[in-house]
């Protein structure tokens, strides 16, 4: 169990750092373990305990932690310099495996988080389109800036605050809220406001409410309806990018948006954030169109290298293996289910997945908000006690990396049979 260490440096972090910690999803009760490091599948804490890791940071470790080549070219780059100020040639070189992977990708701007990514793609929109509103998804997440902290899922729903305070609501009055996988309901949204509508934003796969995936052609819809009305189709592949497919989500549903943001992965653990789409609406950016867009650390050689290094290793192998263990670990999850009979729906896909326990398929933010959240936090703590690490929310995602191998799993297996068990 959480130690001694980490309770002291808890009690000091309070001190200096806001509820101790620095984003919201990261405190649980009584108090999170602090980490001394990590390493492939594991995270180690303070205290000396061990935890198999499938929060990965929240995504971007699908390597595993300190993967070897990583840690090779950003030391080889750490002796270069850290920042410049000016381009360099590895901006090209990432910014062309971007562009060869993701659909949608002929130009890119690389920013510092997918956060400042969102809010670039959200203003590109409106930029281009000359119009205001933008469509969003109930308890879809994509960052934490004003247009979109509405009806928010990640830790703004976990801490009971979707709709954050110090939001005027003349910023968030253009935001139009629908519910994800609901055609009728986009269908009327886009009739009533089509002549202000500069964007629809969608997660194609909701990984901010655990784990939602798209209906049968829903995606689909959403492109044929923006492009009979001119309006922007904005895909966040912040999680799903590079993880669904080696072009994301669009490749994996073959439906081409006209900008996508990216993050996470993308940088294999460092900070970065990408924006990137058709070259005719890129173009629209500063410094060669009128939209503002600029960040002192935009292409910082150190994530731009991480970067590099952590594509070059994402390749057909990475793709069926971490698919292959996440399935394993969701069939587990639902046999279980059925075992102990359990009201719970396990969902799944490439290498993410999230139990909920509810006995509706969870189709969107109000059914998923229905979900039993004191079983969810058993479910967590069961799993804590005996070294597994998952995101301590009903409303984050699972992630497996690539070092989670056949062992790994199978130690995983046997402790979610004895937490099933104990569950009340
Ligand atoms: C994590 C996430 C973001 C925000 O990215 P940050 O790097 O945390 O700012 C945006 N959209 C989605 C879908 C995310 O999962």
């Amino acid at each position: 169990m959480i130690g001694e260490k980490s309770k002291q440096l808890f009690d000091e972090a309070k001190k200096y750092l806001v509820g101790g910690v620095n984003s919201p999803v990261r405190y649980f009760k009584p108090y999170p373990f602090f980490v001394e490091k990590a390493k492939d599948c594991f995270l180690y804490d303070v205290d000396g305990n061990r935890y198999i890791d499938y929060c990965l940071a929240y995504g971007p470790m699908v390597l595993g932690h300190a993967n070897e080549l990583v840690i090779k070219e950003v030391e080889e780059q750490l002796y270069k310099g850290f920042a410049y100020g000016c381009p360099t040639e590895k901006e090209i070189i990432l910014a062309k495996e971007v562009v060869n992977r993701v659909p949608c990708a002929e130009m890119v701007r690389f920013v510092n988080s997918g956060t400042e990514a969102t809010l670039s793609a959200i203003r590109l929109a409106r930029g281009y389109t000359n119009k205001k509103k933008i469509i969003k998804f109930d308890g879809a997440y994509h960052g934490a800036h004003d247009y979109v902290l509405v009806k928010s899922g990640s830790g703004a729903l976990t801490h009971g605050i979707p709709n954050s305070a110090g939001i005027p609501e003349e910023v968030t009055k253009n935001t139009i809220l629908v519910p994800f996988n609901d055609e009728d309901k986009v269908k009327k949204a886009v009739e009533e406001n089509k002549e202000d509508l500069a964007a629809i934003i969608v997660e194609p796969v909701m990984g901010n409410v655990g784990c939602i995936l798209p209906k049968d052609g829903f995606l689909q819809f959403l492109r044929e309806i923006t492009e009979e009305n001119d309006i922007l189709l904005i895909f966040d592949e912040v999680i799903t990018g590079f993880r669904l497919a080696r072009g994301g989500a669009q490749e994996y549903y073959n439906v081409v948006p006209d900008l996508a943001t990216l993050g996470k992965i993308l940088g294999g653990g460092f900070p970065i954030g990408a924006l990137v789409g058709k070259k005719e609406i890129m173009e629209h950016l500063s410094p060669l169109g009128n939209v503002y867009q600029a960040g002192t650390f935009n292409g910082n050689p150190i994530s731009i290298t991480a970067g590099i290094a952590t594509l070059k290793q994402l390749d057909d192998n990475f793709y069926k293996k971490t698919e292959k263990s996440a399935e394993i670990l969701a069939n587990t999850l639902r046999e279980l289910v059925d075992k102990y009979n359990i009201k719970a729906k396990v969902y799944q896909i490439a290498s993410m997945f999230q139990i909920y326990f509810n006995n509706k398929e969870v189709i969107n933010y109000e059914i998923a908000k229905q979900s039993d959240i004191n079983k969810f936090i058993e479910y967590f703590y069961n799993l804590l006690k005996r070294n597994i690490f998952i995101p301590p929310s009903q409303f984050e995602c699972c992630f497996v990396s690539i070092k989670h191998n056949d062992e790994i799993l199978n130690q995983t297996i046997n402790i979610f049979e004895e937490v099933f068990k104990e569950l009340k």
